[in-house]
């Protein structure tokens, strides 16, 4: 069987930090790519915010840069999706497509969290053409526009109040006939004069054309019917954690997020790190990934150092 010294899973921007610093320290890194190559920022259009890129870089073109920079010092970047783990003793065992099995010394968990959407077929099919789940990612692209954030807790407070300082016009689409975020969040969003609040209403359609968005459809639970017209659809109604093969062998938070000690990557098990939003519910954005992948490549070869 494959021994691996150190194993990373995921290749976003947590695990592919995590591959160029492990892979320079000499750690001869395995990375496995999972389901989505390149994780959340190939799904978003530019990037305007990770520092370096005065111009803006496209989320494509951003993660081949990090994934050829990892190649560059040796990362071993292999297409697969690791299936199942055994994390009760080392070295860990691990089955890649329910066939292939090797042994990691150490692993670097950075399998990302996915944002949760409607499931609407339209609004699938604007994904990347006015639908989004980042407002701090795509909300600049709005300015002067009209949008509407579906989701009544704290992200989409804080998202509606983010793109009112940049949209002309702020609908919050809210299925119930509260928001659910923290008071002072909901104070802000009610002290906003340009975001409107929409209780009880579910989005039925998002509309559009070949440019993309152009409206939504609402139903109100009343069963009535209402359209607005929109530029930008964006979606706050949470995110979840790709952290179901680590149930019951790691410590996770009620929301499934892997606990780490402090403000180190460490989990707790020995020899197992997480970096990346797989262990960070509130920033998720791409530089504290990846600033949380170069403090799991640390952590992982202090760890193996000192095996020797
Ligand atoms: P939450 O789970 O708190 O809220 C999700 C929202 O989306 C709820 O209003 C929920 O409605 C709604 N929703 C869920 N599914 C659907 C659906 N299918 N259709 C329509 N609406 C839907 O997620 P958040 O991302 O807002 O927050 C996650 C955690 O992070 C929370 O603990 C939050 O407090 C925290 N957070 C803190 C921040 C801060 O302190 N600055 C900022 C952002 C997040 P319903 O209420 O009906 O279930």
């Amino acid at each position: 069987m494959e021994n691996v010294k150190c194993l990373i899973i995921g290749s976003g921007p947590a695990g592919y930090t995590a591959a160029i610093y492990t892979s320079r320290a000499n750690l001869s890194p395995v990375l496995y790519e999972g389901i989505e190559p390149g994780g959340q920022l190939t799904t978003t259009t530019e990037i305007e915010n990770f520092p370096g890129y005065p111009e803006g870089v496209d989320g494509n073109a951003m993660m081949a840069d990090l994934r050829r920079q990892a190649e560059r010092f040796g990362t071993d970047i292999r297409t697969g999706v690791v299936s199942s783990i055994d994390l009760s003793a080392r070295p860990f065992k691990v089955v890649v497509d329910g066939e292939k099995e090797l042994s990691a010394e150490a692993v670097i968990i950075a399998t990302g969290a996915s944002a949760r959407y409607l499931g609407l077929p339209s609004e699938a099919k604007y994904r990347g053409m006015g639908v989004s789940a980042c407002a701090t990612c795509d909300g600049f692209f709005y300015r002067k526009k009209d949008v509407a954030v579906v989701g009544g807790g704290d992200t989409a407070c804080e998202e509606a109040t983010y793109l009112a300082s940049l949209c002309r016009h702020v609908y919050m689409v809210v299925r119930k006939p509260f928001l659910r975020a923290s008071k002072a969040m909901q104070e802000r969003v009610f002290a906003t004069p340009n975001i409107e609040v929409l209780f009880e209403y579910n989005t039925a359609e998002v509309l559009g054309d070949e440019d993309g968005v152009t409206g939504a459809r609402l139903v109100h639970s009343d069963g009535s019917e209402r359209t607005i017209a929109i530029d930008g659809f964006f979606l706050a109604i949470g995110h979840h954690p790709n952290t179901e093969l680590f149930k019951g062998q790691l410590d996770l938070d009620a929301e499934g997020y892997i606990i780490t000690q402090g403000a180190t990557s460490k989990t707790s098990v020995e020899g197992v790190f997480a970096a990346g939003d797989v262990k960070d519910p509130h920033y998720r954005q791409a530089i504290t990934a990846a600033g949380s992948g170069c403090v799991a490549a640390l952590d992982c070869e202090r760890f193996l150092l000192a095996q020797k």
